[in-house]
């Protein structure tokens, strides 16, 4: 029996799955903040509730894959550090290799819900495929050949920091105009944020949304379906950056599939990827581009469970 960990800054979820990468059970908590003892409390229950209710024990359970919102070593099994969490150093796979008595494996979340797509989603049968997800960053990850490109230290696939805007906004990484600062849902919601202050849109300043953390994905949708003109503006453009960067990905990648997903991608579907596409068919060398297929993210939450839980059984 294998278990696919999300352990995300808001809510962390463990998902037992059969031989055929079917949930067959699934335990979510809330995340709580603290230390590392703390958290790693939290996840030890959250594993033993799904085992529960996958009427299981812990001595059924061959892996545990955990997939991190940050960087790790994956060697070590140890979380480098999370921007939401704030755990620091810890090593994970150790102790809860010592905890639960099996295999832990640790990967990055963009990397998991990747390779959940790759396995058992949009990707299937795939061998080169980028993925791009626009969420408060923009993550990215690559399948090059059948395999999950890490690079040289584990970090490869930042495609939300290549330079899209060479004298553009300042961008949290250091650098100028990366393509988070202008395609990512934060960067609408600054724009929409504007927008409503302005007044120029009735439907964003009714929700608040001055204020931009309450401009959420929904949100966006919500004022889109009003047919405020304003707020195409601001999505198209996102979109048009968005397949700039798609284009820059083909061109130096020749992939077969670009897999867009995340909530923004969920939320506003063809509509925000139809433009993106069009973008990147335009601005990237015809002889690479052609045949590339764009679809949207699949499984939704569970990729990142059952890529986490496949990468496991792998490693
Ligand atoms: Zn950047």
């Amino acid at each position: 029996m294998r278990i696919g960990f999300d352990l995300g800054g808001t809510k962390m979820l463990a998902a037992v799955l059969d031989d055929d990468r079917s949930v067959v059970a699934r335990n979510k908590n809330r995340t709580e903040g603290g230390d590392n003892d703390h958290i790693f409390a939290q996840i030890v229950a959250t594993v033993d509730g799904a085992l529960g209710k996958a009427g299981a024990s812990r001595g059924d359970l061959e892996s545990v894959g955990i997939a991190v919102p940050g960087p790790i070593d994956a060697a070590t099994g140890t979380i480098l550090y999370t921007p939401n969490l704030g755990i620091r150093n810890f090593p994970l796979a150790e102790r809860l290799g010592h905890e639960l008595g099996c295999h832990i494996y640790l990967e990055n979340d963009v990397n998991a819900g990747l390779w959940g797509e790759y396995v058992a989603g949009c990707a299937r049968g795939r061998r080169h495929v980028v993925g791009i997800f626009p969420g408060t960053g923009i993550g990215g990850g690559l399948i090059l050949d059948g395999h999950l490109y890490r690079g040289k230290g584990g970090a490869a696939g930042e495609i939300g920091h290549i330079t899209v805007q060479s004298d553009g906004r300042r961008c949290g990484c250091g650098n100028h105009g990366c393509l988070e600062t202008v395609a990512s849902k934060t960067a609408i919601a600054r724009d929409l944020a504007i927008l409503a202050m302005n007044g120029q849109s009735p439907v964003l300043a009714e929700a608040g949304a001055t204020d931009i953390r309450l401009v959420k994905s929904g949100l966006i949708k919500k004022a889109l379906d009003a047919g405020d003109p304003g707020v195409a503006e601001v999505v198209d453009q996102a979109a048009r950056f968005l397949g700039i960067g798609m284009a820059a990905m083909v061109n130096t990648f020749d992939p077969e599939m670009i897999v867009l997903g995340g909530g923004l991608v969920e939320k506003l579907g063809s509509r925000f990827t139809d433009i993106a596409e069009a973008t990147m068919r335009e601005r990237a060398m015809q002889r690479l581009v052609t045949g590339v297929e764009v679809v949207e993210a699949q499984l939704g939450d569970d990729a990142v469970v059952v890529g986490a839980a496949d990468l496991a059984e792998a490693h």
